[in-house]
C-alpha cells in the first residue's frame, strides 16, 4: 500500500466515519479518495484469492457449503429450542445468560455487571455486536475505560473511527497513518514500519490485559449441546481477554448458535476459509463456563449477553429469515464491486457490504434512510456465489427495494416515472409510440452517436458514463421486417442475422 497521500485520506476517513453524513455524500467522499479505493481493492483481492485457493484445497466446496446452509437453516428455524438448550448448559457450567431485547437492554446489563464489580477498565476482544450497541460510548459516559485489544480495532479506537470491514476493521489505513496515530498518542515518533508499531501496541495492550477488571468478547458460535462459546482469532488477545480478567462477558447475537461440536467443525472450516483463506484461524478457543476448581486460569464469573435488537423480527419472514444464517465471514464484502470501490464507512453502519446493506435496514426497521443501502448494489449476485452458507443477498436487496416502493418511500418523480414505464411496457401500441418518440427526443442531446451529458434525473448516469444512442429502427421493427421478408421467400427457413 502506498503512503503518499495519507494526510488527505485521513480527513476523508474521518468524514466518512461520521455516520450522519448521508449515503450520497459519503459515496462521493469515498469515490474521491483514491488511496481508500486502492487500499480496499488491494486487500479484498488478497482475501478473495486466498479464499479461492482454500476452496480448491478443501475439495467439494459446494457440498460443504450446502452442509453449512443446512446447519444454519436448522438452527434458525428452531432457535427457541437451541437458545433454551444453550442457556441451560451455560448455567450448568456455572455461567449466567442475560437475554437483551434491545441495544439499550444489553448496555444496561453490561453496565450492571460493571458497577457491581466496581470495574474501571474493560479489555475488549473483537466484537461487532458491541459496536452495534455502541457500548464504548456508554462506558465512557460512566467513567469506565474500554480498550480495544484487537490490533485493527485498537488503531480505529485511537483514530476515533468505526470498523470499515467485518474482519479487517482498519482495511483503509496504511502504515504511515498508523505510525502518525501511535506517535500522536504516545508522544514518541514512530517510523512507518510493522515491527516498532506492533511492539508499541503489544506493550500498551499487555498492561491492559493485566489490569483489566472485565474481559469482553464476541462469540463466533455458541454450541447448544454444551453451552460452549467458540472464538476464532488470529491474534493472541482473545485468549488474554478471556483468561486474565476476573470477569468475562460475552456479547452475542441471538442467532449465533450451532447444535453440536460436529456442526461447529463444519462452520469453522467454512468461516476460516471464506474469511481469510486459512484452514483454521491461528487461535480457536472453546470456552465452557467460568474457571473450575483445579483450573490454572480463567475468569471467576462468566456472563453471556444474548442480543435480539431486531433479529427476532426476521424470524418467520419468508423473504428475510435467511439473513440470520450469516456467519460474518465478510466474503460477500470482498467480492462486491460496490464495497470494493467505496469501503465500509460509506454504508454508515457497523455492518457494511452486501450483508450490511440487507441487515442494517432490517435490524433498524428503517426502510427510509437505512433502506437506501438496498440501492448500493449492482445486483450481480457475486455476494451469493461467495457466501459459504448460500444467503441470497441479491434477492433480498430486490425485496428491500420492493418494500420501500410498497411503503411509498421512493421519490414521487421516481414513482411516476416507473408507473409510466410500466404502462408503456404493458401496451404494444403505447410501447411503439414511446419508442419512436424517444428516438426523436434524444436528437438534441446526441454527440458522436451517444448522449454524453443528459439533463436531470439522467445526469447522474452521464457523469461517469454515456448513454448509447437509441437506433431509429427497434429490434421489434427489425424482427417484423425480417419475418415479412421470410414470408415473401418461402424457401428460406431461418432469418438471416
Ligand atoms: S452474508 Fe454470507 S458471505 Fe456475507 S458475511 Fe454473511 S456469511 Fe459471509
Amino acid at each position: 500500500m502506498s503512503g503518499t497521500t495519507h494526510h488527505d485520506t485521513d480527513s476523508h476517513s474521518e468524514q466518512l466515519a461520521k455516520i450522519g453524513t448521508g449515503l450520497k455524500k459519503r459515496t462521493e467522499i469515498a469515490l474521491g479518495d483514491e488511496f481508500l479505493r486502492k487500499a480496499v481493492a488491494f486487500t479484498t483481492d488478497k482475501l478473495k484469492t486466498g479464499k479461492l485457493k482454500a476452496m480448491d484445497d478443501f475439495g467439494n466446496w459446494e457440498m460443504w457449503r450446502e452442509r453449512g446452509r443446512v446447519i444454519r437453516e436448522h438452527v434458525v428455524s428452531h432457535l427457541d429450542y437451541y437458545l433454551t438448550q444453550f442457556t441451560d448448559n451455560v448455567a450448568k457450567a456455572g455461567g449466567h445468560v442475560h437475554f437483551c431485547q434491545t441495544a439499550d437492554d444489553a448496555v444496561k446489563a453490561f453496565l450492571d455487571i460493571t458497577q457491581k464489580a466496581e470495574a474501571k477498565l474493560v479489555a475488549k476482544g473483537k466484537s461487532m455486536v458491541s459496536e452495534e450497541i455502541h457500548l464504548n460510548h456508554r462506558l465512557e459516559e460512566i467513567g469506565v475505560e474500554a480498550v480495544e485489544t484487537d490490533l485493527g480495532e485498537y488503531i480505529l479506537q485511537l483514530a476515533k473511527e468505526t470498523p470499515s470491514h467485518l474482519i479487517i476493521p482498519a482495511i483503509h489505513k496504511n502504515k504511515q497513518q498508523i505510525a502518525d496515530l501511535f506517535s500522536d498518542h504516545s508522544g514518541e515518533r514512530f517510523p512507518p514500519e510493522t515491527r516498532p508499531l506492533a511492539d508499541y501496541a503489544r506493550q500498551r495492550l499487555r498492561n491492559v490485559f493485566l489490569e483489566a477488571d472485565i474481559g469482553l468478547t464476541g462469540c463466533n458460535f455458541g454450541i447448544a449441546e454444551s453451552g460452549t462459546v467458540t472464538l476464532v482469532s488470529n491474534e493472541g488477545n482473545g485468549r488474554m481477554v478471556t483468561t486474565i480478567p476476573k470477569i468475562h462477558v460475552v456479547v452475542m447475537g441471538m442467532e449465533r448458535l450451532v447444535p453440536t461440536f460436529a456442526d461447529v467443525e463444519v462452520m469453522l472450516n467454512l468461516l476460516a476459509r471464506s474469511a481469510t483463506g486459512q484452514k483454521l484461524t491461528t487461535y480457536t478457543s472453546f470456552l465452557t463456563g467460568p474457571r473450575r476448581e483445579g483450573d490454572l486460569d480463567g475468569p471467576e464469573e462468566l456472563h453471556v449477553l444474548v442480543l435480539d435488537n431486531g433479529r427476532s423480527s426476521q424470524l418467520g419472514d419468508p423473504q428475510f429469515q435467511e439473513v440470520l444464517h450469516c456467519i460474518r465471514c465478510a466474503a460477500c464484502l470482498n467480492v462486491c464491486p460496490v464495497y470494493r470501490h467505496v469501503g465500509g464507512h460509506t454504508y454508515g453502519s457497523v455492518y457494511s457490504g452486501p450483508i450490511g446493506a440487507v441487515l442494517t435496514p432490517l435490524l433498524q426497521q428503517d426502510y427510509k434512510e437505512a433502506g437506501q443501502l438496498a440501492y448500493a448494489s449492482s445486483l450481480c449476485g457475486a455476494c451469493y456465489e461467495a457466501c459459504p452458507v448460500k444467503i441470497p443477498l441479491h434477492d433480498m436487496l430486490v425485496q428491500l427495494r420492493h418494500r420501500k416502493v410498497k411503503l411509498k418511500m421512493t421519490p414521487a418523480a421516481e414513482r411516476i416515472a416507473f408507473k409510466s414505464f410500466a404502462t408503456a411496457f404493458g401496451n404494444v401500441t403505447l410501447y411503439k409510440m414511446a419508442s419512436k418518440a424517444a428516438y426523436y427526443m434524444q436528437q438534441p442531446l446526441l454527440r458522436g452517436g451517444a448522449i454524453r451529458r443528459a439533463p436531470a434525473p439522467l445526469s447522474g448516469w452521464t457523469q461517469s458514463r454515456f448513454l448509447p444512442m437509441k437506433p431509429k429502427q427497434s429490434f421489434r421493427d427489425r424482427w417484423e421486417n425480417l419475418q415479412r421478408e421470410l414470408a415473401d421467400k418461402p424457401n428460406e427457413k431461418e432469418p438471416r442475422s
